[in-house]
């Protein structure tokens, strides 16, 4: 695979000598067992895969080189190129601004930019309608667009799909940035509609098999179908893409509900079921699958809590502590910061976006395991931040360099 050019000050040594050791043994990445390591009082679980993808490291070489490159020229972020707090203040601090914030509201006025200025589209791609705003103005998005190309394939999917007359139906956050892309560019080749869960996918199977009244579809589904959208005429032939973040099992439990949906409203069977549901595999990224499936497989470790780190904002994140927290106690922290002391953690609740402060988090007996994970968009040197911290609060434990000698 490419490698990028990413600050060192991300990179983690410890992290980096673990990751090439179970790389190298497991070539084909078939193994999802974690790496154990033991500081004595304090086991860590290191999950097998995790922090920055491919679409990560590309956008972040692209935009400190289009730092480097142009110290005379203003340049712009359409909004947070990741969804990391680190890199988008690092971007900030080398003179980077921000367009917009992550749900679309403007931060910089578009009407002040000029063909001279760059802009920055970010790894979750943007809609052809700002891309339009922006090329209006003069501004070649193509020079600095750090789409990731894993998105990109989602939108080719989409594309596909409605060449052969199907309605698209994305599965993803609605006010997300990748989903407001993708929207846009499948809503150019047919008519779309957003569901953000299962709850929403079942409503809109309601419309489908005439159980609810079209009318109501309108309200039910504002700012979440493409313009001229007709319930009765739309929902007749239906392929599902999704967001490239979302959990694996949600995607697969939604695709294969309205397939049903489809099956029993039109009598048919698997010989005859692409005449109404599109052949389509789930469109999450290989980092997704990988850090979903290294969780299910670090959930089998023994341990008293779970470590999730990355971004609050961060979709793929949540997705991980989501399966974290069905098995036990688990703390969603940006950074080592959120470690207070031994006793008190803030950490994030993402189902009520709330930071919550949790006192004896850390179990009194010896030695206490910890299951530790981040994000796809979470530098490995703010996962290693989280193992010194979490190891300052236990004398006599192996330093992370002496660990770090044994890989
Ligand atoms: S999480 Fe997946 S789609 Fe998103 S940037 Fe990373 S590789 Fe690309």
């Amino acid at each position: 695979m490419k490698t990028f050019d990413v600050p060192v000050n991300y990179r983690s040594p410890l992290i980096s000598a673990v990751k090439k050791k179970r790389k190298e043994a497991d070539r084909m990445k078939k193994d999802f067992t974690p790496t154990l390591l033991d500081f004595g009082p304090l086991r860590i679980y290191l999950a097998r895969h995790f922090g920055f993808c491919y679409g990560v490291e590309n956008a972040i070489d692209i935009a400190f080189r289009t730092v480097a490159e142009n110290p005379e020229r203003r340049i712009f972020l359409l909004s947070e190129m990741i969804h990391n707090p680190q890199v988008n203040a690092d971007l900030q601090a080398a003179g980077v601004r921000f367009l917009q914030d992550t749900k679309g509201n403007p931060i910089f006025p578009f009407e002040s930019l000029g063909a001279d200025d760059i802009v920055l589209i970010p790894a979750f791609g943007t809609t052809l309608e700002i891309e339009k705003r922006l090329n209006d103005i003069g501004i070649r998005t193509e020079h600095y667009n750090t789409t990731c190309p894993f998105v990109e394939k989602v939108w080719n999917r989409s594309e596909g799909i409605a060449q052969k007359g199907y309605s698209i139906i994305i599965h993803g956050k609605p006010r997300h940035e990748e989903t407001r892309a993708t929207f846009s560019h499948a809503a150019k080749d047919a008519p779309s509609v957003v569901v953000k869960d299962m709850a929403q996918t079942i409503e809109l199977a309601r419309y489908i098999s005439g159980e609810k009244e079209a009318p109501y579809f309108y309200e039910e589904f504002k700012g979440q179908y493409s313009e001229g959208f007709n319930v009765e005429r739309d929902l007749q032939r239906i392929g599902v893409v999704n967001q490239t973040t979302m959990l694996a099992t949600d995607t697969q439990a939604i695709a294969d509900y309205l397939k049903d949906v489809m099956i029993r409203k039109f009598s048919l069977d698997e010989s005859n079921v692409r005449e109404h549901f599109a052949d389509t595999r789930d469109t999450l990224c290989y980092a997704t699958n990988d850090n979903q499936s290294a969780v299910q497989g670090l959930l089998d470790a023994p341990a008293d809590l779970a470590i999730v780190v990355g971004g609050y904002n961060s979709s793929n994140t949540s997705h991980l502590v989501e399966l974290c927290e069905e098995k036990l106690p688990t703390f969603f922290i940006s950074d080592e910061a959120k470690l207070l002391s031994k006793n008190t953690v803030f950490h994030y609740n993402f189902h009520t976006g709330i930071e919550l402060v949790t006192e004896n988090y850390l179990p009194g007996h010896a030695p206490v395991s910890v299951l530790i994970t981040s994000g796809a968009s979470c530098p490995d040197a703010v996962v290693e931040g989280v193992i010194r911290r979490l190891l300052s609060f236990y004398s006599g434990s192996k330093t992370v360099e002496e660990v770090a000698a044994g890989f």
